[in-house]
């Protein structure tokens, strides 16, 4: 009957560590919402688990979008009139926005600059961009580079191909004893990105690694999927089975040294963001709850009002809100093992608490059971003071009337969730309680 310590057996630096080495695995593939950097970057993760590779062809239709043409790349660059290379791809892929179509030519530097793409504020860092549903091409600079470039010929040359392909998403099933579903999606479409996207990836590889050990109540469904597009594909190839979804959380920007903000479901106060919040609450650090808006990450297909899921998003600092978002500054030295490692087990709390979130029935429901003469209090024992445990114990008998959750209860009470389901497993073995 006891539910699980979902946290057992985890070495929490070490898979900081492991999670950080595959950030760094991922950095220099040149990802997209389709093509091999996607493919490889999947592949890399099934190095962990047995992540399942699905392709959807190209013009697949999709709700009110389409499975765009599939985009590689193998290099790109721009020479000055001496044949040098000022620009490279191989040096830095977030060069070359992403989606371009191939182009190789001579041009002037005015002709170049309707093509070149820089952030004023940001003079030395280089800016991501993509253009998916406009065929078109560009390069993306550093602003001190742009204000160098002298008036002279240059040679443009961009080695890609937009053809009729398959979009590639990873999906990892793990069965529970139940078939309710908890979903944790993760965007894995962005190039040399680290915090926006591999830290998702990182974070939710090695969560799925640790859980598939575990004898767990429900079943986790991982989704690994290009943004937007990615979630709508899944959505409309799973359309007849998202209502075994019953918690879901978007995973991205885990890795920063920013405090956690937590994006509520549509819904607001689903089982999940009242976990969610329940954690942040008493975790000791500072944190923020967002509302949920129709903008964002992949939430927003899950909580479109066909779904409205309850999947929220987890994130550090959110998209939109630092400098370095979406720009060369995105690197490894943004993410830290141990905001991962944070990250990762605010996770496992969360998840512990919707594995053990029961409901059950007080046996003794008319007035207070005795509790002195059944031993009740040497047996609750441990850290906790003794009045702790006794206010524990009467909160969890009098509110377990089949209507309230543990969780429920912990609000109530003001108490740890931890604590209440501890005391909920001994009044079970003392007959106190029934499962409900
Ligand atoms: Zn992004």
């Amino acid at each position: 009957m006891e539910s699980i310590d979902i946290k057992q057996g985890v070495n929490i630096n070490e898979v900081s560590q492991e999670m950080y080495k595959l950030v760094s695995e991922l950095y220099p593939i040149c990802r997209s919402i389709t093509g091999d950097g996607l493919r490889k970057t999947l592949q890399l993760v099934q190095q962990h688990i047995p992540l399942e590779l699905h392709e959807v062809p190209t013009g697949t239709q999709v709700f009110d979008w389409t499975v765009p043409k599939e985009w590689n790349i193998k290099d790109a660059y721009i020479k000055n009139a001496k044949g040098e290379k000022i620009v490279d791809f191989q040096k830095l892929n977030l060069h070359v926005v992403n989606y371009s179509i191939p182009i190789h030519e001579k041009v002037s530097l005015e002709e170049l600059k309707k093509h070149l793409i820089s952030i004023p504020d940001k003079p030395d860092w280089v800016p991501y961009r993509t253009s998916y549903y406009k065929e078109s091409w560009g390069f993306c600079i550093s602003h001190n580079q742009l204000l160098s470039l002298t008036d002279e010929e240059y040679e443009v040359c961009i080695d890609s191909s937009l053809e009729a392909g398959h979009l590639t998403y990873g999906e990892y099933y793990i069965k529970g004893r139940k078939s309710d579903e908890i979903l944790i999606s993760c965007h894995s479409c962005h190039p040399s990105l680290a915090n926006d996207n591999l830290a998702g990836i990182a974070l939710s590889t090695f969560l799925a690694k640790h859980l598939s050990q575990l004898d767990l109540e429900f079943s986790y469904r991982f989704i690994f999927i290009p943004g937007t597009i990615g979630s709508i594909v899944w959505l409309a190839l799973n359309d007849s089975n998202v209502d075994k979804i019953k918690h879901g959380l978007v995973v991205t920007c885990v890795g920063d040294g920013g405090k956690s903000h937590y994006k509520k479901s549509r819904c607001g106060d689903a089982e999940i963001d009242k976990a969610v919040i329940h954690v942040l609450q008493r975790s000791g650090a500072d944190y923020e709850i967002q509302e949920f808006s129709p903008y964002g990450y992949d939430e927003r297909q899950y909580c479109s009002p066909g779904f409205n899921l309850p999947v929220g998003c987890f994130m550090r600092s959110p998209h939109g809100t630092y400098a370095e978002y979406h720009t060369s500054a995105d690197n490894l030295d943004l993410v830290k093992p141990e905001s991962m490692a944070d990250s990762l087990e605010k996770f496992l709390s969360t998840l512990q608490i919707l594995e053990s979130n029961k409901k059950y029935i007080n046996q003794n429901p008319k007035c207070e059971p005795q509790l002195g003469k059944r031993g009740l209090y040497s047996a609750i024992g441990g850290q906790t003071d003794t009045k702790k445990q006794e206010m524990a114990i009467l909160w969890v008998l009098n509110y377990s009337d089949g209507n309230y959750s543990l969780l429920d209860i912990a609000e109530k009470s003001g108490f740890d969730f931890d604590l209440i389901k501890k005391t909920a497993d001994t009044l079970l073995e003392f007959d106190l309680l029934k499962p409900s």
